[in-house]
């Protein structure tokens, strides 16, 4: 049986570069779980259904192919032989997506996907509902935070970084906030601390400072 790390938390919490990293330490592939809702939004987008209409986003959720292969220590994603790239990491997908993971055809799709995976190998699966839902019997589940400031600061930083976007922290943070709000409040598998998942604040800790203490606590776990 495959073994899964699971990790959730907030947008900026620090979950893709912990992941990214455990993984490779570990050798378990990494899984990001939230380009799969991006990809779906993107793909919305450009056929143009209206995505604050939950019955037009759930008719159009199964005729997204999403192809996922092992590559270099993650799951690759190829929409029509192609890989979304920046595509998916735009101001305009942060501004829809959230209203596009609220609907419960989009999430089952995703989930059995994720679901799937484990035919690869060792995971380490980074998202919202990885530790509540998709993978909530997962012996080791963490749910990383940090504060609203730091969280901006961090995708301020990245999205000037990879040439993305220009915004102010504070534009970058409004919207990461009210994505926090739709995630944390949506009828199906909404974002929270599952019991028993581990809470690292991230605020105030470098990031190699949090790996170690997720790769700490995976030890005593997997042994
Ligand atoms: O992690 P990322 O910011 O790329 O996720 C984009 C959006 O996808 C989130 O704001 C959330 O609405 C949704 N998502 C989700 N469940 C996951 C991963 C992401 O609902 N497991």
């Amino acid at each position: 049986m495959a073994r899964v790390v699971a990790i959730d938390g907030p947008s900026g919490a620090g979950k893709s570069s912990v992941s990214r990293i455990v993984g490779g330490k570990l050798g378990f592939l990494h899984v990001d779980s939230g380009a799969l809702y991006r990809i779906m939004t993107w793909q919305a987008l450009v056929r143009k259904v209206d995505t604050d209409d939950p019955d037009a986003v759930a008719a159009f959720a199964p005729t997204v192919e999403i192809e996922c292969r092992p590559e270099n220590g993650a799951i690759a994603y190829y929409v029509d032989g192609e890989k979304p790239g920046d595509r998916i990491r735009t101001p305009e997908i942060n501004a829809h997506a959230s209203q596009v993971a609220t609907v419960k055809a989009v999430r089952d799709r995703i989930t059995a996907i994720l679901r799937g995976l484990t035919r690869f190998g060792d995971l380490v699966v980074e998202g919202r509902d990885i530790t509540t839902a998709v993978f909530p019997d997962s012996p080791a589940r963490f749910y990383l935070t940090a504060s609203a400031e730091a969280r901006a600061r961090r995708r301020q930083k990245e999205e000037v970084e990879k040439g993305i976007a220009n915004q102010s922290a504070e534009t970058v943070k409004a919207s990461l906030l009210a994505r926090d709000a739709i995630d944390s409040t949506r009828k199906y598998a909404p974002l929270r601390k599952a019991d028993g998942a581990i809470e690292i604040d991230s605020s105030d800790l470098t990031l190699e400072q949090v790996v170690d203490i997720v790769l700490g606590k995976i030890h005593e776990t997997f042994g």
